[in-house]
């Protein structure tokens, strides 16, 4: 089986292309590298650097390798930036995945995996969520996401290309094998700016909001471990092989965790001192997010294998200590 996975070189295509590669699996990727790094890519892959917007490059690529399918995990992800610069997310997230789509559907490569979001429901009007509750994105990250999902609906009764979405919650945690992990610049999610102030790299980490309605009053939020997302998307592939219609699924571990839980675990699990600062909401924070993941357990027959939370935070652990980054980032 041949798979094509663009965004390969980043955080959770970085693991995915390692899932593969372990399963057997012929991979190839395409990536940019403007937030992944080359040496993330396993040996055993192959790497193209390139954008998904350069519409040549994909013709002659598609045009040279028949792939079974393609994985997508080549959007950009801050919801902060994305406000202040919109356009820079429609014109990747979107446009650069529909030029990904006309290549595919242009050499009749009719299977898709998308990554997509928590972000597409905007503030819960119930918890858990479900697939099944109303999509509205409250910043243009989650909207450039619920757009592709429209459209991937849209392509598939006009042109019958098979895809899965799936949704993520807070992807965390790193490979338990200790040589992937997360890297952003600038980093942004809670867990591994918690260890970076644990490891020293940073002096104290940030709370943002004490004050929501939740028993200690920060946020709470499903923590799922990026093992277990690929697992998730390593079974979505069987399942559009075996002919499964276009089909959109939650991934998380349906217990929700706050902020503070998150550093008094992180605590626990490094042994270490950590400095907290407590600060004012962050907008666009809803109080809770916790998914409703049946459906990909019972569909997919997804069960996450890491799913505690000591265990995310300790593989995570061991990554922020093995990678010699030096400087805060
Ligand atoms: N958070 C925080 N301090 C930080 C980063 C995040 O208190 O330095 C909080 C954030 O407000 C949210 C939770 O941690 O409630 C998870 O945030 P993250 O950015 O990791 O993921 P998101 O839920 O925004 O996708």
């Amino acid at each position: 089986m041949k798979v094509l996975i663009v965004g390969g070189a980043g955080y959770i295509g970085s693991h995915m292309v390692k899932h593969l590669i372990r399963a057997g699996k012929e991979v190839t990727v395409v990536d940019d590298l403007s937030s992944g790094y080359r040496d993330a890519v396993v040996a055993g892959a192959e790497l193209i650097v390139g954008s998904i917007a350069n519409a040549g490059l994909l013709d002659t690529l598609f045009a040279q390798q028949r792939f079974d399918v393609v994985m997508h995990f080549a959007s950009f992800i801050q919801v902060g930036e994305s406000v202040v610069k919109p356009a820079k997310y429609y014109a990747n997230n979107v446009l650069a995945t529909l030029t990904l789509l006309d290549a595919m559907l242009e050499a009749g490569v009719s299977r898709f995996i998308f990554s997509s979001t928590a972000a597409v429901y905007g503030d819960p009007s119930y918890i858990p969520i479900d697939e099944a509750h109303p999509k509205n994105p409250i910043n243009p990250y989650g909207r450039t996401k619920w757009m592709v999902e429209q459209v991937l609906d849209d392509y598939d009764r006009a042109y019958g290309l098979k895809s899965v979405c799936l949704r993520y919650f807070n992807a965390a945690g790193a490979d338990p094998e200790g040589e992937l992990g997360e890297r952003h610049v600038p980093e942004t999610h809670l867990i591994p700016l918690v260890l970076q102030a644990a490891s020293g790299r940073r002096e104290q980490v940030s709370v943002f909001g004490t004050d929501y309605d939740t028993p200690d009053g920060t946020c709470i939020r499903d923590y799922i471990h990026v093992a277990d997302l690929c697992e998730a998307h390593a079974l979505a592939i069987d399942y559009l092989l075996a002919g499964g219609e276009s089909a959109r699924f939650n991934l998380g571990n349906g217990q929700g965790f706050s902020v503070q839980e998150v550093i008094d675990t992180a605590r626990k699990v490094t042994g270490r001192n950590i400095n907290v600062r407590y600060e004012s909401r962050r907008a666009g924070d809803p109080a809770r997010l916790v998914a409703d993941s049946r459906l990909a357990r019972q569909v997919l027959g997804w069960e996450p294998k890491r799913a505690a939370l000591e265990t995310i935070i300790a593989d995570a652990w061991s990554w922020e200590q093995k990678w010699p980054w030096g400087p805060t980032v």
